[in-house]
């Protein structure tokens, strides 16, 4: 019998196997996918990195910098702020701090007023100052609480609405504001990339660090069942062989964790991604670029390749667009996202060649105000539950939940002797 047996090889559940491992316990990870990394995967096709829906990695998440060896990931970075396509051209809005020379070309944009930009300020302060507990402390919806400021004009229409569509996967403004101000403080403060060798190389440095504290991970296993009886717990595996174990941490994602325990399956929301190779560039920018008139289904799109080189064969490049996936209606179709593409980039976009279409139906649990603390992995005598789901819904979450529940179950069952003995 094993001390602890962890389903699933995303983020959370790496984190949480390798603290565990690195504690002298013994844990299998049970991964149902025939890879780690849940939600972060990237696929090599025709010589491009597609990631599996468009992400980025926030350097400032703690969480990340306490568990990865970032140096070691070569992230490409890209710049900080957002270029916006309006009726009278494209304006690019940058980080007024690190670029102070933009801040003449952001008030030529015409998309920020003196009234806006005050309340933009006073909006994103406690973002960087407090910690989310003390935001969540009356917390409202996020539209409310920009209508409460007075943000109300281009700045919030053409560029804060369409740029956190895409970062928190929703359009009507209901997201949690505490979630949102602490998603935008990380913003300010860290500057967002993607490793040379896609996203997936994230959990493969955290698998890595597992297995070299000593955790077996088994991928092709699908966990159909998880009961506990008095002596632990046990894995009912497809095809394969029960697990037996002391404790079990659920780490499968807000889809499947209830499958496997009894809890409510977590709200979520979808994102679609559409990866095309162009051997011309729309554009020589490497900005995150959104539709400030917002006339299609395109939240985002940038050129990676500026970025991240590694993610085409020399000479192509790759062209990232995002859209929302509602859970009810219509997804975007091609040649809508295509005529949206061509208008935002003011190039012949039908000669880009569609590489893929990543639909993510549970791309990020929903955060709807007000934001609860994070909550307690303990599940019952033997069972901890880890994940975004459980935090925020973010890398960031996924780590902290996971070294949440390796806490829990170090502070429950103490050292290795201890565990087995029970
Ligand atoms: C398109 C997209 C864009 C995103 N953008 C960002 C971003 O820019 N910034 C950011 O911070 N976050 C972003 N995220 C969110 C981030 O990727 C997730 O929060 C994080 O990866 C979740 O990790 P997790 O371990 O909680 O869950 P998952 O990654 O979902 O891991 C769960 C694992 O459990 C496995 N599993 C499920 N059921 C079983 C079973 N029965 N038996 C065994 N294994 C099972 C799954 O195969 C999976 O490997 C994005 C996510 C997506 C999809």
């Amino acid at each position: 019998m094993h001390d602890v047996v962890v389903i699933g090889a995303g983020l959370a559940g790496l984190r949480c196997a390798g603290l565990l491992a690195a504690r002298g316990l013994d844990v299998v990870v049970l991964e149902a996918g025939d890879a780690v990394g849940g939600r972060q995967r990237t696929d090599v096709l025709d010589g491009f990195r597609l990631d599996r829906g468009f992400q980025v990695l926030n350097p400032a998440y703690p969480a990340l910098r306490r568990s990865v060896d970032l140096d070691a990931l070569a992230l490409g970075r890209f710049p900080v702020g957002v270029q916006v396509r309006t009726s009278d051209g494209m304006a690019e809005l940058r980080h007024p701090l690190r670029h102070p020379l933009s801040i003449r070309a952001t008030v030529r944009s015409g998309l920020v007023s003196g009234r806006d930009a005050v309340a933009l300020a006073r909006w994103a302060a406690p973002g960087l100052a407090r910690p989310l507990s003390n935001l969540a402390t009356d917390d409202l919806p996020l539209r409310e609480a920009w209508d409460a400021l007075g943000l109300q004009g281009p700045l919030r229409t053409a560029v804060l609405e369409p740029f956190l569509a895409g970062v928190l996967a929703e359009d009507r403004g209901t997201t949690s504001n505490a979630f949102a101000q602490l998603l935008t403080g990380y913003f300010a403060v860290g500057r967002p990339g993607l490793p040379a060798q896609g996203i997936a190389a994230v959990p493969e440095q955290l698998a890595a660090h597992a297995r070299d504290a000593g955790a077996a991970i088994h991928l092709g296993a699908r966990v159909e069942r998880l009961s506990t009886s008095g002596a632990g717990v046990e894995a009912d595996v497809t095809g394969g062989d029960p697990v037996r174990a002391a404790r079990a941490v659920v780490a499968v994602g807000p889809e499947a964790v209830s499958d496997l325990i009894d809890l409510t399956r977590p709200a979520t929301n979808g994102l679609q991604t559409w990866w095309f190779a162009a051997d011309a560039l729309p554009t020589r920018s490497a900005l995150l670029t959104v539709d400030g008139r917002r006339r299609g289904p395109v939240v985002n799109t940038v050129v990676m390749t500026h970025t991240v080189p590694s993610y085409a064969p020399a000479g192509r490049h790759l062209i990232a667009a995002t859209c929302l996936l509602p859970r009810a209606g219509a997804s975007a179709e091609e040649g809508t996202v295509r005529q949206h593409l061509g208008e935002i980039w003011g190039a012949d976009v039908g000669v880009w060649e569609l590489l893929r279409r990543d639909d993510i139906p549970d791309a990020l649990p929903a955060q709807p105000a007000p934001l609860g603390p994070a909550r307690s992995p303990r599940h019952g005598e033997r069972l901890y539950v880890a994940g975004d789901h459980r935090d925020t819904a973010s890398i960031q979450g996924a780590l902290a939940s996971g070294e949440r529940a390796a806490r829990a179950v170090i502070a429950h069952a103490g050292s290795p002797s201890r565990m087995r003995g029970r």
